[in-house]
């Protein structure tokens, strides 16, 4: 892999950069106590390009390879994580799905609105009783003429409330398991469809996550994205390449959490000298420094073998798994940096900490990752 990034990359990363500098750092501990960030950053998101990369540009997309998307990821999480959050759902699940598996119309539709953020993206896998096993999802579509009309529940779903379409998934046959799964296209505005946010989480407090009650909701048959049956392969495409996503976001968190430790080690004093001149803070500083380099390297690796339209499922799993932990471990660590300090909201580390948890946990726990990685070396599946 060549690590050095062409003009193109460069120039990506530097409008990323200036623009979280700008708008987004700055504003990042008022949104999380305000529990909502400003829902004009999505236009401006679409305005510069970060909705639509990798999307073909006759769809409104801005083209661009997946190593630019993943440097932007990297500072959208640099400076809230919410905000990547957002874009890693709207366009990495949602619009790159929709790119690879849509018909022209769906593609014409949806596109264009979502790639310019006038129109947000959600994805309904999850249900209140299958998380990490979501070949058993429950929500069911039944045939009826030329519609479905489904009903069912989700849970968790990010940008949920705010989000004009969900990706969603329901059982469309009495095929066990994964077999039986099929993905459609649903506007939010579909009678039957009623939204609950969910308050109260640890981290990502920007971010609209919120439940889907479906009852009764009809939508017409052109609205199944993919083949019948095929759901499932459609999730698990765009989970692939989302974990690539989270990965990146996760080296953002540990960078953030590097900048804040670096910063603030060097101008408070303990014991007569800064803090960054005693050995164990050192320690914590060159630990975090190590995981960031190493989550990057991972990351970017899952890009260009995307790029070279190499196998990468695998090496998105092993990415998404180290960086989480990483992210979390660096943003502990420069807590630790911090003193007392880190532990009120003043101060932000202690939002990265609580924003770095749900990495672990999402598009894949750290222990369903564990079970992709075994299962490719071994042939053995434990799941
Ligand atoms: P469970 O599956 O019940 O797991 C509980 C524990 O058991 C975990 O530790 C897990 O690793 C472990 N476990 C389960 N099975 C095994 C096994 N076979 N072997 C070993 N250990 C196992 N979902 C969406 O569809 N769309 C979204 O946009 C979305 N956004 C989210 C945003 C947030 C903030 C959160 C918290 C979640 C979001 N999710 C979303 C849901 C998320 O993907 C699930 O929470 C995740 O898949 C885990 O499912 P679960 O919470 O039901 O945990």
């Amino acid at each position: 892999m060549n690590l050095e990034l062409s003009a193109e990359q460069t120039a990506v990363r530097r409008l990323a950069r200036d623009f979280v500098d700008r708008e987004v750092a700055p504003h990042a501990a008022a949104w999380d106590r305000a529990e909502q960030v400003d829902r004009g950053i999505v236009k401006t998101l679409g305005d510069l390009g970060f909705l639509g990369l990798t999307v073909p540009e006759e769809y409104g997309g801005s083209g661009g390879d997946h190593l630019s998307y993943v440097l932007v990821t990297e500072e959208l999480g640099r400076g809230d994580s919410s905000v990547r959050g957002i874009v890693s759902v709207s366009l990495g699940l949602v619009a790159k799905t929709l790119a690879a598996w849509g018909d022209a119309d769906q593609k014409r539709q949806w596109l264009p609105r979502l790639t310019s953020g006038e129109a947000v993206g959600c994805f309904g896998l999850t249900e209140p009783g299958t998380g990490s096993d979501a070949a058993h999802l429950a929500t069911r579509a039944v045939r009826d003429g030329d519609a479905y009309v489904i009903d069912g529940a989700k849970t968790f779903i990010t940008n949920g409330t705010w989000a004009d379409v969900v990706l969603l998934f329901a059982r469309t046959g009495d095929a066990p398991g994964h077999h039986g799964i099929s993905a459609f296209l649903v506007p939010t505005d579909t009678r039957g469809l009623e939204r609950r946010e969910i308050h109260g989480k640890l981290g990502l407090r920007g971010q609209a996550t919120a439940e889907l009650v479906l009852d009764g909701v009809r939508v017409p048959a052109a609205a199944m994205l993919g083949p019948v049956g095929k759901g499932f392969s459609v999730a698990m495409s765009a989970l692939a390449k989302g974990r690539m996503s989270v990965a990146a976001g996760c080296v953002g968190i540990a960078q953030a959490a590097l900048d804040a430790a670096l910063a603030y080690a060097a101008r408070r004093e303990q014991f007569g000298k800064p803090i960054a001149g005693h050995q164990l803070v050192q320690e914590l500083i060159s630990d975090i420094a190590v995981d960031v380099e190493a989550a990057r390297l991972l990351t970017w690796r899952v890009a260009d073998l995307i790029d070279r339209g190499e196998p990468f499922t695998t090496a998105a799993s092993q990415a998404k798994l180290f960086a989480s932990e990483a992210a979390v471990r660096a943003a502990n660590n420069a807590l630790q940096v911090f003193g007392g300090y880190g532990y009120i909201d003043e101060y932000p580390v202690g939002k990265l900490l609580r924003d770095a948890r749900v990495m672990t946990l999402y598009e894949g726990t750290s222990q369903i990752q564990k079970l992709v990685i075994g299962r490719a070396l071994t042939g053995v599946s434990a799941f």
